[in-house]
């Protein structure tokens, strides 16, 4: 079939949140989309801004968020969304305007999709008589955990000013613990419970759309969809719904896959936390000893800003030798789809979580903040993929933990498991699997409002 020229094609923006862990699925959405016959605007704040090279069918449309620099570190995490909400509803008001009326140009927008967390996205959309879709980066649970925390602090119960949150089930949230709840670290509390209120309410949208599957969250999804009254759509994980990138894209500048060739199949421990959380110096270290203990080969992202201000302890490298390689950045997909990767420490972000899952790794789970909490939980008590940790980093705890996910049986039945669950969700994306099917239906939600 004739591709259609893009400018006669329905043309969707979609507004972007300047972090990995949101930039990622949005694109995956994007590519998604458009391989359904949308034209795709990505509009983004100038903090953080995508590769537009990487992208060549999309049109990308910065706007201006007057930040020059952001330290990115957990505490900031709040008042960086405070900020981007307000300095950017203006000049994305102005962007939108524009392109709305060079429909010669750039196709009939019909629709803004937008990150959970860019709401000013919404009021501009309504100004234009535009509808608006809110796009949930992180899963279900911890929407659903969030909306029990605004019900819950609504009630007066102080349990988010808490210093340490109890082990007791939260009601109607099993298998959560109330010290599950994704309570804030990330800054002012009264800024967090704020803002607690906007990330639960569905404000004029049209429609919500999950980056998850209901064979991982059908509670949780069923949950939502009493308490919301507009159209759900679970179309992911969206990583393996987006039509595969091409390889030259993917480089190993690290090197970090020539190494991986060199180990025997499910010897390998993958450590990486993401793209913001951080171990102090302390942590490092116990890390460090915790995986030279514990004999295995590993594969250990340690990224610029953290190696720049902490060291590794002396004589690390020498100890362990060709048994570890240490870089700044991996393509993470990459390596947990390499047979030597046996199992992922990791922090728990959500497209973490996924992306082990989708490959059948294991793993261990050391939670920081936000949503990373009700994944570790989900994780360990509910799929039963992986092992948790204390809240203190200890060696001897790291070594045990190595060990009995890499050699004993225990993880061998963990490696089961997340194999059987990668099947069901190859399952999910197939046509007349549930995530298809959804994804379907969306589709003809979105062509529903050109007509
Ligand atoms: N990521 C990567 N290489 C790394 C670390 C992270 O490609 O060395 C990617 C990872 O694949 C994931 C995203 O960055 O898609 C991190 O998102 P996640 O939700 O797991 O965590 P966050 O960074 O938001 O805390």
């Amino acid at each position: 079939m004739e591709k259609q020229h893009e400018s006669k094609r329905n043309r969707l923006v979609l507004v972007m949140y300047p972090l990995q862990g949101h930039m990622n699925p949005i694109l995956d959405l994007a590519s998604v989309l458009h391989s359904r016959g949308f034209s795709i605007t990505v509009a983004h704040t100038t903090l953080n801004p995508p590769d537009p090279a990487s992208f060549p069918d999309f049109t990308f449309l910065p706007i201006s968020d007057g930040i020059s620099t952001w330290d990115i570190s957990p505490s900031n995490l709040v008042n960086l969304a405070y900020t981007i909400n307000r300095n950017c509803a203006a000049p994305f008001k102005g962007c939108l305007s524009q392109i709305i009326h060079q429909e010669e140009q750039h196709g009939r927008v019909v629709c803004v999709i937008y990150d959970f967390l860019m709401h000013f996205a919404e009021t501009a959309a309504n100004e234009f008589n535009l509808p608006s879709i809110i796009f949930r980066t992180s899963n279900a649970a911890a929407l659903l955990a969030f909306c029990t925390m605004a019900e819950l602090s609504a009630q007066g119960q102080d349990f988010i000013a808490r210093d340490s949150p109890s082990d007791d089930l939260v009601p109607g949230l099993f298998p959560l613990r109330f010290k599950d709840l994704p309570i804030s670290s990330m800054g002012s509390l009264e800024k967090f419970s704020q803002l607690l209120a906007v990330v639960c309410s569905s404000r004029s949208s049209s429609a919500i759309i999950f980056n998850t599957t209901d064979c991982l969250e059908n509670f949780p999804l069923t949950q939502l969809r009493r308490h919301y009254q507009i159209p759900f759509f679970h179309l992911g994980p969206l990583h393996r719904m987006a039509p595969k990138k091409p390889t030259n894209l993917v480089k190993d500048k690290n090197n970090c896959i020539k190494w991986l060739e060199k180990q025997a199949r499910n010897s390998v421990i993958y450590v990486s936390l993401g793209s913001i959380a951080t171990m102090d110096e302390k942590d490092l270290t116990e890390m460090a000893w915790g995986l030279a203990l514990s004999e295995q080969p590993f594969l250990w992202v340690i990224r610029t800003c953290e190696s720049e201000k902490k060291q590794l302890p002396e004589g690390f490298h020498e100890l362990v030798g060709e048994r570890g390689c240490v870089v700044e950045w991996a393509h993470q997909i990459e390596v947990l789809s390499h047979p030597a990767v046996g199992a992922f420490f990791t922090h728990c972000g959500w497209n973490s979580t996924l992306e082990s899952i989708c490959e059948g790794v294991p793993m261990i789970c050391k939670p920081y903040f936000a949503d990373q909490t009700v994944n570790a939980r989900y994780l360990t008590h509910e799929w039963g993929l992986g092992i948790e940790l204390g809240n203190v980093i200890q060696r001897t705890e790291i070594e045990k933990a190595v060990r009995r996910i890499l050699v004993e049986n225990e993880g061998v039945e963990m490696r089961q498991k997340a194999i059987s669950l990668r099947e069901q969700i190859k399952k999910c994306i197939k046509e007349g699997g549930c995530a298809n099917n959804s994804l379907n239906e969306f589709v003809q939600f979105l062509s529903s409002f050109s007509e």
